[in-house]
């Protein structure tokens, strides 16, 4: 099929406004890369819809002459979700960025998919109410879904597919869908909000999320615990698990990432393998929790527990933990972040997190290494010379090889991060022929191929070039 990037313009432009449409370098330039080290590749043209029914016809146009869409949020993605790999048509959400509904009683909340998690935060808080998944970067709520995210308080109320209770959802061929309902529980129906959550942009474009969020806890303590080993920290954490102590969120910060902590944020805390840790409740079960914790942390060897009660110090020391990986950029210019992102059973924890140090190690590469433990789930933070393929080659020696121990112990190549272009590799090996029914489900949901292509699984399939 042969077809101008003037005339798709144009077709765009008949059911968007001329403003809604650019091909401007720049913009595509925004739009050809996410956080990650992966190759750029431009889009040919960037459509900024504002409702559902303008990414309807989007989809529709793109059917029409075969053009790739890629849904873009903030861009924050660490696998190379948003590089458009065949060019194509990037969907950029920012202006669809309303809160629609609170529904305070509920605890639901409707918003569209551009809205960002902080932004939402702020608007919650007049009603008492919080939105529990935080990823470090300050993505949007669309973008989130699609990637299945999770951050340090999920240890506690989950992860971003425990948060959906509906998607409103543009397929390939612009037809509008809704993948659940309000209701707290359904036995109607196969799973969609699973399905889709997660999807990556392969599967359809959010336009509308209706999302659970919580009360504001009655009173939160945090704590920092410094270890003289990272084995001692994350054996601390299973055993804090072990005793059911409802922890809202521990973090695991390895010694070379504390020195990084306090030269970006200019703290002193003590640069020892420390955990982050925080917990939620009313005045009396909150103390219990808090001195059984300090019981179980001292027979770990737990050399220092610092508690910050006021609002202040607990938020320096949450802006400390989620300004980490900025913390390694600042640190290391001229440099790229690779982080990797495994996760296993929590039984596997402090082995894996020893195997990954010993790999740097030996690879001599200075790295840090950090984890939202207590879900068993952790990163290694690595800045490396792009231009120096040697540097380049055992930073994928290190990926490979954390992400194999993983898979061998029952675990899973990505805890949060997602697969987009990185993780591809692995899904083979990790879903066995499960992985056959993906890309049937894909190919009856999107059969020209044309949602993120080429993202997740691969396929082959001829799209337009523009
Ligand atoms: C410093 C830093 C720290 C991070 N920490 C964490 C962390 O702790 N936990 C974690 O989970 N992640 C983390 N991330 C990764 C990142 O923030 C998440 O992957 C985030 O969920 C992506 O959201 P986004 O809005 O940036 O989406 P984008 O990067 O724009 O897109 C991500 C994917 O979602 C798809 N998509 C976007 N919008 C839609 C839509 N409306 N409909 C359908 N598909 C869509 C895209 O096609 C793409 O495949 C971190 C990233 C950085 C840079």
């Amino acid at each position: 099929m042969t077809v101008s990037t003037q005339e798709i313009v144009q077709a765009l432009q008949s059911v968007l406004t001329e403003e809604q449409v650019t091909v401007n370098e720049t913009v595509r330039e925004l739009h050809g890369k996410d956080e990650s080290y992966h190759t750029m590749k431009l889009p040919d043209i960037v459509v900024f819809p504002t409702s559902t029914e303008d990414v309807s016809q989007i989809m529709k146009i793109s059917t029409k002459h075969q053009i790739p869409i890629i849904p873009f949020g903030l861009g924050s993605s660490l696998e190379g979700h948003v590089i458009p790999e065949n060019g194509g048509i990037t969907i950029d959400f920012s202006l669809m960025n309303n809160i629609l509904d609170v529904r305070a009683e509920d605890f639901l909340v409707t918003v569209q998919p551009g809205v960002t998690r902080s932004q939402l935060n702020k608007v919650l808080k007049k009603h008492g109410l919080f939105f529990s998944v935080d990823p470090g970067a300050d993505a949007t709520l669309g973008g989130m879904a699609a990637t299945n995210a999770s951050g340090t308080t999920s240890v506690k109320y989950g992860v971003m597919r425990d948060q959906v209770r509906d998607l409103e959802v543009v397929l390939a061929d612009g037809t509008i869908i809704h993948t659940g309902n309000k209701a707290a529980k359904s036995a109607s129906g196969l799973h969609l909000n699973g399905l889709f959550v997660g999807s990556e942009g392969i599967l359809g474009c959010f336009t509308e999320l209706t999302l659970r969020v919580y009360g504001i806890p009655e009173y939160t303590t945090a704590a920092r615990a410094s270890f003289p080993s990272v084995n001692d920290a994350v054996e601390a954490v299973v055993s804090i698990l072990q005793a059911g102590i409802p922890i809202a969120r521990v973090e695991l910060v390895d010694e070379p990432s504390m020195k990084q902590v306090n030269h970006f944020s200019e703290t002193n805390y003590q640069e020892k393998p420390t955990l982050f840790l925080e917990f939620h409740g009313n005045e009396a079960g909150l103390q219990q929790d808090v001195e059984f914790t300090k019981e179980i942390v001292a027979d770990h060897h737990c050399e220092e527990v610092e508690f910050e009660t006021d609002n202040a110090g607990r938020n320096r020391l949450w802006e400390a933990r989620h300004n980490l990986a900025y913390a390694f950029i600042h640190g290391n210019p001229g440099k790229k972040l690779m982080v990797t992102d495994v996760c296993l059973p929590i039984s596997e924890l402090a082995d894996a997190v020893n195997h990954a140090r010993e790999t740097v190690n030996s690879l001599n590469m200075p790295a840090g290494i950090v984890g939202h433990v207590g879900d068993g789930n952790f990163h290694v933070l690595l800045m490396m010379d792009m231009n120096d393929p040697a540097e380049r080659a055992k930073a994928d020696e290190l990926n490979e090889r954390i992400v194999l121990y993983a898979l061998e112990r029952g675990g899973t190549c990505t805890g949060e991060h997602g697969v987009g272009v990185g993780k591809q590799k692995y899904q083979q090996q990790e879903h066995g022929a499960a992985l056959d029914v993906m890309e049937k489900i894909k190919r009856a949901l999107d059969p020209d191929n044309l949602l993120n292509p080429n993202k997740i699984l691969q396929i082959n399939s001829e799209v337009t070039k523009l």
